[in-house]
């Protein structure tokens, strides 16, 4: 703190342009822009910013502090969550693969609850990770036909967006995971079951509700899909592994061995990009018909709940007890009944 205290006092002494033109003199550079003294040094963006720290720091603010910005993060979560959850009356691809019926319902249905935010806060922070990862592939390469089409079916509540398609039978997505889950993945050569779920659900639309996801007179924040066909006959999920410190490791030395078994698996010591693999999956109506026929009745019990008014009751064979991360476990009937 002290030494802070130090530089704050020797920029304040100091004008703008002496700053400037001692810099210059001490590098000698007799051709250097910076050697002329600035007449109006307002005008520099660079000086306009240490301007800018001279005011903030005569405040004496305290300085970064990790308690307080989980605190932060914690307000953001609650409001971003609680936005979400204003706005959001729709059954997302995400809902059908991960979630509880009767969390879902109770989202529809805008049930209050005291907090929004997330039970696990780090989640914010992946969540932002695996934004980044999306744009950066996304943003790269030209392989994909279509770059998130959005789904919106109003008539069954479905909202969604596919990460990217490749002619009429190929959907992409794009997903991020734990160098633990990335291990799995490629020792067993199948993606994780929700992941699947997820986009058999994207498949479930295209095939049944293209027309309505094309026409329909809804908001989008992307384009809506652009064929007037699609015949998903190949998945191809794209998983990073992203984060090597996650609380799934207990130290440095379990973080390397993970990485050079991980390269083992993949025979591929000088691959750069090993933290990046595909899966791709052919799909045949018989392999497909269990998982849809989930994600219909899936989404016939939602629609049917909420056009009822009604709440799942604990013997629905879709309320999956996940209760620990869930934001209506202090409201929810079936988890007081456990
Ligand atoms: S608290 Fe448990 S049972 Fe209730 S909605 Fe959430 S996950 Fe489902």
């Amino acid at each position: 703190m002290s030494e802070f205290k130090d530089i704050v006092k020797m920029i304040s002494e100091n004008e703008g342009d002496k700053i400037v033109a001692s810099s210059a003199s001490k590098q000698g550079e007799t051709n250097s822009p910076l050697q002329t003294p600035l007449k109006n040094p307002e005008n520099c963006p660079q000086f306009n910013n240490q301007s800018n720290l001279i005011d903030t720091n005569q405040q004496s603010l305290p300085p970064f502090n990790i308690e307080l910005f989980v605190e932060e993060i914690w307000k953001k979560s609650d409001n971003k969550n609680r936005l979400y959850n204003r706005l959001t009356q729709n059954i997302s691809g995400y809902d059908i693969a991960h979630n509880c019926i009767a969390n879902v319902v109770f989202k529809i249905l805008q049930t209050p609850v005291e907090s929004f935010a997330s039970k696990w806060l780090p989640v914010l922070m992946r969540g932002t990770i695996g934004s980044a990862i999306h744009d950066f592939i996304q943003n790269t390469t030209d392989q994909f036909t279509e770059l998130e089409p959005s789904i919106k079916v109003p008539s069954i509540r479905f909202s969604g967006r596919i990460d990217a398609l490749i002619g009429h039978n190929i959907l992409a997505e794009i997903k991020s995971c734990t160098y633990a889950d990335y291990q799995k993945i490629i020792k067993n050569q199948r993606p994780r079951n929700e992941d699947f779920y997820q986009t058999m659900t994207y498949k479930y639309i295209l095939e049944n509700y293209l027309n309505e996801a094309k026409t329909a007179n809804v908001k989008r924040r992307t384009q809506p899909p652009k064929l007037d066909y699609y015949k998903i006959d190949t998945l191809q999920f794209i998983y990073v592994a992203h984060d090597l410190l996650a609380s799934d490791v207990e130290d440095f030395g379990e973080m390397l061995s993970r990485i050079k078994h991980i390269k083992k698996i993949l025979n591929s010591k000088s691959n750069t990009f090993f933290f990046m693999t595909t899966l791709t999956i052919n799909l045949t109506d018989e392999l497909s018909k269990p998982y849809i026929d989930f994600i219909d009745e899936k989404i016939k019990r939602i629609n049917w709940y909420v056009n009822n008014n009604k709440l799942p009751t604990k013997d629905d064979p879709f309320v999956n007890k996940k209760c620990f991360f869930c934001l209506y476990d202090k409201v929810c009937h079936i988890k007081k009944d456990l």
